[in-house]
């Protein structure tokens, strides 16, 4: 695949201001900003594609995103805020959802007593955070009755790991109220925003020396000198030594890498013309019987699509069996519910495997207990050099692409600054 732009890959050195190790949602924020404030970037991205964990392909004509689909916390997510002043065709998310009790609708009264079994979980996790001491998410919930399970289940679920092993105090700091859609998908509107940038693909960066004066960033397709670096790739590949830095990362950066785990969500893709789901992008909750699904989108953009969600359990699971597994199990999890006759037009599209994608391994990166702090210690940068940005580092937007790309364009802020000022 060509690069996204006319650039310089034979080069053995290349000088620019900043250079960006990856082009997700925060590597292109970051070049945005950088560019608006009349500096010189070059992107690099080890895939052939921008947009990282945001992307959108086409299924039976209809776009369809593999990674990223809602626009969280609309009030304070900075895609929503460019959507709008863009005229991106962003919707409101609807508030209600479906509830099957064995495969029965649940009654007014039933969806309510969910609903409140939820607003009990939120408060109590809410209040139990002020304590000073963090604790597993887990041990705050309340008892719930009936839907204790499920209200585990899916805060489990977004949160990319059981809430047993999800920090207490950083668990609510996530603003979930006032989601949105776009129209085209998540992932169209990323690389639409992408578009036009230095950026140059197929290029892994596989060491950042920041020995001598700026950076020296050596990739597969040759060096580029900096005066500083954005580093966006994922937690989990920071974890695995993918990029070597020389010297060593300082300590307690080190150790803040290290202590994420690995988020886990991923999409089997149905398609389901006659599901009992009525009304465009409602969430199921399908409950009563031994297997449930950790989470259900119907009728995407009013589209016969329907992701069945995987959580780090039921991926974990699947994990030893062959490629068709996620696709077999969502099968069996509603025909349990509904029956087989209920899905017999059911098709499955596709499964993703974001925790085993070279360039990710991870669908986020998750806070453990007692670690809610090293999502902070990553936003000082190294030697004024160096700065992280990422999904990872946002506290109020973790895990999404908003978050992303606040990080990504705060570092670019900070960076703009520094060099106008003559200190980087
Ligand atoms: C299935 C799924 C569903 C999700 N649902 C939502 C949702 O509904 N809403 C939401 O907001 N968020 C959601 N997320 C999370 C969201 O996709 C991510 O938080 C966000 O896209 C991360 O952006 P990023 O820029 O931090 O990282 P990435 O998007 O991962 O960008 C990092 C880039 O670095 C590149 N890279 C890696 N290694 C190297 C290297 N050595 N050299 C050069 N480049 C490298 C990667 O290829 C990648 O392009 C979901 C994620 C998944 C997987």
């Amino acid at each position: 695949m060509p690069p996204a732009s006319p650039s310089t890959p034979k080069d053995p050195v290349t000088e620019t201001d900043v250079a960006i190790i990856g082009a997700g949602a925060a590597g292109i924020g970051a070049a945005r900003q950088l560019i608006a404030a009349g500096l010189s970037v070059r992107v690099l991205e080890a895939r052939n594609r921008i947009g990282g964990r945001t992307i959108t392909i086409p299924l039976k004509g209809h776009p369809i995103d593999l990674g990223a689909h809602w626009l969280h916390a609309g009030p304070i997510n900075p895609l929503v805020k460019l959507g709008r002043e863009r005229g991106e065709p962003l919707r409101r998310a609807p508030v209600d959802g479906h509830l099957f009790i064995k495969a029965r609708q649940a009654s007014r009264g039933e969806s309510a007593a969910l609903d409140r079994a939820f607003a009990v979980a939120d408060r109590a996790m809410t209040q139990a955070a002020r304590a000073r001491e963090d604790q597993p998410a887990a041990k705050a919930l309340p008892p719930l009755g009936r839907y204790g399970a499920r209200v585990a289940g899916i805060h489990g679920l977004v949160s990319g790991r059981p809430l047993d092993e999800v920090s207490l105090h950083d668990f609510p700091s996530m603003e979930y109220a006032d989601n949105l859609f776009i129209a085209g998908g998540l992932g169209a509107y990323v690389a639409r925003l992408g578009k036009d940038l230095p950026v140059r693909l197929g290029t892994a960066v596989h060491a950042l020396d920041w020995s001598g004066a700026g950076v020296r960033v050596e990739t597969s397709a040759g060096t580029l000198r900096a005066k500083a670096a954005i580093v966006t790739i994922p937690m989990a590949l920071l974890q695995r030594d993918a990029i070597r830095f020389a010297p060593d990362l300082p300590q307690p950066v080190a150790a803040a890498i290290h202590g994420f785990t690995q988020g886990v969500y991923e999409h089997v893709i149905l398609h389901w013309p006659d599901s009992p789901f009525r009304g465009p992008d409602r969430l199921a909750s399908l409950v009563g019987h031994h297997r449930e699904p950790p989470g259900l989108l119907t009728r995407i953009d009013g589209t016969p699509f329907h992701f069945f969600e995987l959580d780090q359990p039921a991926a974990a699971l699947l994990d030893s069996r062959d490629a068709d597994a996620p696709g077999r199990y969502a099968r069996a999890v509603l025909a349990e519910q509904f029956g087989f006759k209920a899905i017999r037009n059911l098709r499955v599209c596709r499964s993703t495997a974001w925790r085993h994608d070279p360039w990710s391994r991870a669908s986020w990166a998750v806070v453990p207990p007692g670690r809610a702090a090293i999502r902070d210690t990553l936003k000082e940068a190294v030697g004024e050099r160096i700065w992280f940005a990422g999904e990872a580092l946002s506290r109020a937007q973790w895990g999404t692409a908003g978050g992303a790309w606040e990080e990504g364009a705060r570092a670019a802020e900070d960076i703009a600054e520094r060099l106008k000022a003559g200190l980087a």
